[in-house]
């Protein structure tokens, strides 16, 4: 893509304007923001860098790209973000000073200075950490019915939790798969009552069943997922279950470790809002699925990353 620079790097010494923690699409929306508002942006974007789209294969629900490869699209996005004259650098933020201004970000054994911070280091799915999962991932098993169930019309499917995830995620592939096993630890959800009764009522049709109190204990596959091996949690009495299709829905892990005790964060480990896109200190938003545990979608965090920057800019103008 064809460089079009408007903001400029802040002189040596000087702090950027904006740092962006994170790489994902929250991240470098925010970046393509901040430097078409002339800010000096640096995005420290992790050593793996690319976030949850990185682990997924086709995504057929982002608008205009329909079918586009999931690191495709996080390569686009960090092509279009340094365009305006974003700096990515590929390190992990190893620590935070937010206590005072200018703020100071450690990557990679280099302290960096930022007028404004936007935190977008995204959340990872929580997985079972069974045998076989990290083998099968993205060849059966996954963690987003929206962005794979197209892919198993027809088949078997099995989506293990109990939450409100779970309940969607079976919700959405019922539209698709031919049958739709919900697994779970425990003989009652904990799903929202209006979310449990949609898939009680498609049980009561026959087109869901649940496997209460019982836990996956191994995906097995060669080359794609062929089985899952339960437990009944209750008797012990192991079984497999001949499956396509494995979708973990057991929760989200905000990536938070470095900012706890820096910024406020909620009970589950989300950073707060306080206002909008702003955190608990001034200068310090958030943008994407560090804070949002609702949408959780590409397209989403895209657009929090828009507000993100917005709110930033005007911190920055009013801070000048
Ligand atoms: P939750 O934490 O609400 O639920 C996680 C589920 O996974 C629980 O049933 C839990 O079991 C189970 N679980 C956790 N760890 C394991 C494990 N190691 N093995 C087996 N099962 C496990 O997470 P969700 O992602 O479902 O929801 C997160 C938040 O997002 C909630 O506040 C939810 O309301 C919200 N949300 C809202 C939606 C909506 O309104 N449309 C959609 C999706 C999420 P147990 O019950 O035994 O603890």
């Amino acid at each position: 893509m064809e460089e079009k620079i408007i903001a400029q790097k802040p002189a040596e010494g000087k702090p950027w304007d904006v740092v962006i923690i994170g790489s994902g699409p929250a991240a470098l929306t925010a970046g393509i923001y901040t430097t078409r508002g002339a800010a000096s942006t640096l995005i420290l974007g992790g050593e793996k860098w690319g976030g949850q789209l990185m682990l997924t294969t086709e995504v057929d629900n982002y608008p205009a790209l329909p079918g586009i490869q999931g690191p495709e699209l996080m390569q686009k996005m960090r092509e279009h973000s340094v365009m305006f004259g974003a700096e990515f650098v590929e390190q992990n933020v190893d620590a935070v000073d937010l206590a005072k201004t200018p703020f100071t970000i450690s990557a990679g054994g280099t302290n960096y200075l930022a007028k404004s911070v936007i935190l977008a280091t995204g959340a990872e799915t929580r997985w079972l950490s069974v045998p076989g999962e990290d083998k099968l991932r993205g060849r059966g098993v996954s963690s987003c019915a929206p962005c794979d169930a197209p892919f198993f019309k027809n088949k078997n499917v099995v989506v293990i939790g109990g939450g409100d995830s779970a309940m969607e995620e079976a919700l959405v592939l019922v539209k698709y798969a031919t049958s739709v096993t919900i697994i779970h630890r425990k003989g009652e959800f904990r799903a929202s009552k209006a979310m449990q009764q949609k898939v009680i009522d498609l049980e009561k049709s026959g087109k869901i069943k649940i496997v209460w109190n019982t836990e996956v204990t191994e995906f097995v596959g060669e080359k794609k997922l062929e089985k899952v091996k339960t437990k009944d949690i209750k008797t012990g009495k192991e079984s497999e279950l001949a499956m396509d299709g494995a979708f973990v829905a057991i929760g989200h892990v905000p990536s938070t470790k470095i900012f706890k005790g820096k910024v406020t964060l909620d009970e589950k480990g989300y950073v707060e809002v306080a206002e909008k896109t702003k955190t608990s200190i001034p200068g310090v938003f958030v943008a994407g699925d560090v804070h949002d545990f609702h949408y959780k979608q590409a397209i989403t965090a895209a657009g929090f990353g828009c507000q993100a920057a917005i709110d930033c800019l005007k911190y920055l103008d009013s801070a000048n």
